[in-house]
């Protein structure tokens, strides 16, 4: 400022000085006093145009550098490029910010819509894209609820009681595969919104298939207990000689024997579906393994049907299979036994072990039996599903048997293969991988 004010009179004093000199003593006065403004004029002239150049500058927003020398206008337009440089860098870290903040929520597994006061949506991740149908070019600024019209939606929009959230189908939710959506509204800033969904479908299944099984359990367990609460009342009631005794005593053995079977088939499940992989350096005799089934097989044969029937076992060359002998027996018994209870009394059952190349084995149990049309063959593994449901009963059959089968088979790395023709019977196979396999020799 005290530049400013110093080159200003001096420049006027110069001026005056130099009209002093240059004119006549008469005339020098009034000439230095008109040289001295005139001075002073062109000073504010200059010092306006530079000042009009950083206004220009300025208006056009341009970020190339403006040289406006020392002074006022110089220093000003100095700080105004570093505050602008300042301000620039803010918006790019800004910038940045929001865009690592929008990558983290396309990032969630969750739908996230952002919407503004009128329920139009501002902003939505792919996940919401894909729960909703969205198109983000086509999609942006509508309204949700016209995009969105499912009537529970709707009545949960116009409740506004978004405390909790409303479950409603997916965008490709079909009959055969439904898709289910949790979604909730959270109210934020001055009358936004913030919408997230969640796919529920394996959570409502897992639900539905938990109360499936108890009521399942519930119900296989109360069949062979009225039926024993019914004996056991007779017993008391009636006067029995001792040959209708020793009859309803045995029918009472049978269902108990039904309960015990069903429980020990739940407590292998639950072993199963509760204890650490079998370990792969277990390495367990096929022979053996085969032999003592051969023999119980043989054993329930003859119980059910009075003798036994044609079971051939062929163990193929000796060799051994990683993991858990209980478990692997289990599962081989479960298929054999089978063959047995549903194969008739004068058909065969050829039980082998075989290579199936590139080092990969294959147990199979054929049977000749009435063999399962093809539409129950996927629901075979499923808990307590039935084909034949007397027959599986009559057999002392739980409906557990596949299901270990199938749990034993992942846990050793195998694959649980059926092929079936009505008529004419079934094949059951576990292939196991080459890693689980290995040769001995003899
Ligand atoms: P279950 O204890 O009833 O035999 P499983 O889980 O072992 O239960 O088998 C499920 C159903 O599959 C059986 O109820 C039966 O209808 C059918 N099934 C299993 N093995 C055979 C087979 N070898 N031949 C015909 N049907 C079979």
């Amino acid at each position: 400022m005290v530049w400013r004010l110093l080159s200003f009179v001096g420049l006027q004093a110069a001026a005056a000085a130099l009209a002093w000199v240059l004119v006549a003593p008469g005339a020098r006065v009034w000439t230095a006093l008109v040289a001295a403004i005139g001075a002073g004029y062109v000073w504010l002239l200059l010092d306006a145009v530079r000042g009009l150049r950083l206004l220009n500058w300025l208006r056009r927003g341009e970020s190339t550098e403006l040289a406006l020398g020392q002074g006022l206008w110089g220093e000003a337009a100095e700080r105004m490029r570093r505050l602008l440089r300042t301000r620039e860098r803010q918006v790019v870290e800004g910038e940045g910010k929001l865009q690592d903040f929008l990558a983290a929520l396309q990032a969630s597994p969750n739908g996230v819509v952002l919407l503004d006061a009128q329920g139009r949506i501002e902003w939505f991740n792919q996940m919401a894209g894909v729960h909703f149908g969205f198109d983000v070019r086509r999609d942006l600024l509508q309204h949700f609820g016209n995009l969105v019209r499912d009537p529970e939606f709707a009545a949960y929009f116009a409740e506004r009681d978004f405390s909790h959230d409303v479950v409603m189908p997916g965008r490709d939710s079909t009959n055969a595969i439904p898709v289910r959506l949790s979604v909730q509204l959270h109210p934020y800033g001055e009358g936004r919104s913030l919408l997230l969904s969640r796919d529920i479908t394996a959570v409502e299944q897992a639900e539905a298939m938990r109360r499936d099984f108890v009521a399942n359990v519930s119900h296989e367990i109360r069949t062979p207990l009225t039926v024993l609460a019914g004996f056991v009342e007779t017993l008391q009631s009636l006067p029995l000689d001792e040959e209708e005794r020793q009859r309803y005593l045995g029918l009472m053995a049978q269902q108990a024997q039904r309960m015990q079977s069903l429980v020990n088939d739940l407590l292998t499940l639950s072993r199963l579906e509760g204890s650490p992989l079998p370990s792969a350096h277990d390495w367990v005799s096929i022979a053996a393994m085969l032999r003592a089934c051969e023999a119980e097989s043989l054993e329930l044969s003859r119980l059910l049907w009075g003798r036994a029937q044609s079971i051939v076992f062929e163990s193929g060359p000796p060799c051994e299979l990683a993991g858990s002998q209980a478990e692997l027996y289990s599962a081989v018994f479960n298929l054999v036994g089978n063959a047995v209870r549903y194969t008739p009394a004068d058909k065969s059952i050829h039980v082998r072990w075989q290579s199936v190349g590139n080092g990969a084995c294959i147990l199979s149990v054929e049977d000749t039996g009435p063999g399962i049309a093809p539409e129950h063959v996927p629901r075979l593994t499923e808990r307590f599903y039935r084909v034949d449901r007397s027959r599986s009963r009559d057999t002392g059959g739980t409906g557990l048997g596949l299901a270990i089968v199938k749990h034993v088979a992942q846990r050793h790395g195998a694959e649980l293969r059926i092929d079936s023709t009505p008529g004419k019977g079934s094949v059951f196979s576990l292939v196991f991988p080459a890693s689980r396999v290995r040769g001995i020799a003899t």
